[in-house]
């Protein structure tokens, strides 16, 4: 959450740091600002988006200069409490993602020297700290307070007095360097940089940086230089721009194939029939395992559900899902159990906090992320990468497919280690996750079918979600992601668990959507859909091609191609995504950028 920018080169500053605003802007869209070093300190900032801080803003002088797209965490949307916040002698400005938990104390021990503060956030009081224990030296300044901070932070900061640097450092909370000729970046994400510079130098906690135009310099908080290595990202810029589609969201659906082409390419080998992960992550399967703990937030969560129900399937090892913020305070952690942290970003606060909490209590962990070097790949025993390139809709799509691919894989790899799958089976599933790429591209060309169902959710005011086994998880995501996008309120049941209460809820103008596959829980669905069918709702089924039946029983039917089997989840959740996305853009709501939301959620 919130996007952090600095820049120090040879361009114009105020349109490096307005382009990279941009691309950052999925992170956060309460308010933004800039500050700019040339002559003088100038700063900028607008409440609302980045259009409208770009419409507004005066030409500024300079090619040094930071930026910031807000998600407010303290302090209510104002341009007072939009970023830079400045010290109150306006010598210091800071950009700041992350939240300073003993802020409070700190204002007032400040405020009790007679420091004048002006914004309501936790923010400002990085600034005026960094003011009082300036000496003559901005870095010895910055870590002189961080000493002080708790909590979390990304921070960029820039003096008037030392026109030339920019000083950055980092405690649980993203902070890339970007490294180009003759100048330099510092971003809260790797996307942001793409049209610049594809070489970065990824930054540690506890660790400042000083950019120059044509240095960067890293030291830990006892001022000792510490030597990074550059390493090259392979997305490119196409990858992060909407290329003909009308929406992030839209471009990141039909990348699917694509994408889970790239899960299987060099894991998954028709040839030799094997499945192939990293030698650490085979190394940390091979353990005498007693149970697995998926920790996630989110979308990725109810990958991790998917996931529990393939892998109990297929090794019998029991698996439980839990919600990092609750497994952090709550959760049992040991040495038996192989902890699995699924974050897209890998900057999930919740998630990273957890995924420490359990290695601290000895666990082995695990972690699948689509960004390389992020915090979680750092601080975990091993990981996969989901490798779907950015994504910079709001709504996961893309990554929430690949991580459920990934999970399929583990699930295949234990079970082929525990001996619980023999080589014929495993050559049959191979077969299949080869043609998923085909089977997507299929529900992508009828896209139009989802459309026309699309129309009759439109207006509607409440959608229920149901299934059985896995395609429960599939409910919730379904429903997720249509609230999310459309707010239209939507919720996900277990279909067996309508009649223990949401049934309350059903009237006739609710529709039901349910995942009807035909395996050992379809007889109990086609139950379930004539016990909704009886209080009256329209029935609307995701089912497959070849089941004859389903228009029995449902008013609307949509198709997925081939037969049912565990893996139909994957057409199915891309059925899912393009039902919300129809119902929100027919609502003309803002899908990529949704209200009160946004990605990356690196605040607790
Ligand atoms: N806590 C800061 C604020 O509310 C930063 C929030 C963010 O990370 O966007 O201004």
């Amino acid at each position: 959450m919130c996007g952090i920018i600095g820049y120090n080169g040879f361009r114009e500053a105020n349109k490096v740091l307005i382009d990279c605003l941009k691309r950052l802007e999925y992170r956060g869209y309460d308010s933004a600002g800039i500050g700019i070093i040339g002559k003088k300190l100038q700063i900028f900032k607008e409440v609302g988006e980045i259009s409208k801080l770009e419409k507004e803003i005066p030409v500024f002088d300079g090619d040094i200069g930071i930026g910031h797209t807000r998600w407010a965490t303290h302090g209510a949307v104002t341009k007072e409490n939009a970023h830079p916040q400045l010290s109150s002698n306006k010598k210091i400005a800071v950009i700041h993602n992350g939240i300073i938990d003993n802020f409070n104390f700190l204002k007032e021990d400040l405020e009790k020297k007679g420091v004048k503060f002006s914004s309501q956030t936790d923010s400002e009081v990085i600034a005026q700290l960094i003011n009082e224990n300036y000496k003559g030296n901005l870095r010895d300044a910055v870590i002189s307070t961080i000493k002080q901070l708790k909590g979390s932070y990304a921070i960029v900061v820039v003096c008037k007095e030392e026109p030339d640097i920019l000083v950055g450092a980092r405690k649980e909370s993203p902070l890339v360097i970007g490294v180009g000729d003759n100048e330099n970046f510092l971003a809260s994400d790797i996307s942001a940089l793409l049209k610049y510079t594809n070489r970065v130098k990824y930054l540690d906690d506890g660790e400042i940086c000083v950019l120059s135009k044509t240095s960067i310099e890293v030291f830990n908080e006892n001022k000792k230089e510490i030597t990074k290595k550059e390493d090259i990202i392979d997305w490119e810029l196409k990858d992060a721009e909407k290329s003909g589609f009308p929406h992030f969201m839209l471009k990141e659906i039909f990348e699917q194939p694509d994408a889970i082409n790239r899960v299987l390419l060099g894991r998954v080998s028709e040839i030799d029939r094997t499945i192939k992960l990293h030698e650490k992550v085979e190394e940390l399967l091979n353990y005498d395992i007693q149970s697995i703990h998926i920790i996630a937030c989110g979308t990725s969560y109810y990958s991790g559900l998917v996931g529990k129900y393939l892998i109990e399937q297929l090794t019998n090892i029991p698996v439980f899902v839990e919600l990092a913020s609750e497994y952090r305070y709550f959760g049992t952690k040991n040495e038996k159990s192989l902890i699995i942290g699924v974050t897209q970003s890998g900057e999930t606060a919740d998630t990273l906090a957890a995924l420490r909490e359990a290695k601290n209590a000895g666990s082995r962990t695990l972690v699948i992320t689509n960004v390389m070097g992020s915090t979680a790949t750092r601080i975990s025993d091993a990981y996969i990468l989901t490798q779907s390139g950015p994504e910079i809709g709001v709504a996961a799509t893309k990554t929430f497919t690949s991580q459920i691919l990934i999970l399929l894989l583990i699930a295949f790899k234990l079970a082929a280690l525990k001996n619980k799958l023999g080589a014929d089976e495993l050559s049959k599933y191979i077969f299949r996750l080869k043609e998923l790429p085909r089977k997507v591209r299929e529900v992508l060309d009828h896209s139009d079918k989802i459309l026309d169902i699309a129309l009759q959710l439109k207006n509607v005011k409440s959608v229920f979600f149901i299934g059985r086994g896995i395609n429960y998880p599939l409910s919730l995501e379904g429903a997720l992601k249509l609230k999310e996008i459309s707010y239209i309120h939507a919720e996900g049941f277990a279909a067996g668990e309508l009649k223990h209460g949401p049934f309350a809820l059903l009237t006739q103008i609710t529709p039901v959507i349910t995942i009807v596959t035909r395996d050992n829980t379809y007889d109990k669905m086609i139950a379930n859909i004539g016990e909704v069918k009886a209080r009256g709702p329209e029935v609307i089924a995701i089912a497959d091609e070849n089941d004859t039946e389903i228009e029995k029983h449902a008013d609307f039917v949509i198709r997925f191609p081939g037969s049912s089997s565990p893996l139909s989840c994957i057409p199915i959740i891309v059925i899912l995504q393009l039902l919300a996305y129809h119902v929100a853009n027919l609502r003309g709501c803002s899908i990529d950028k949704p209200r009160n939301l946004a990605k990356s959620v690196t605040v607790e």
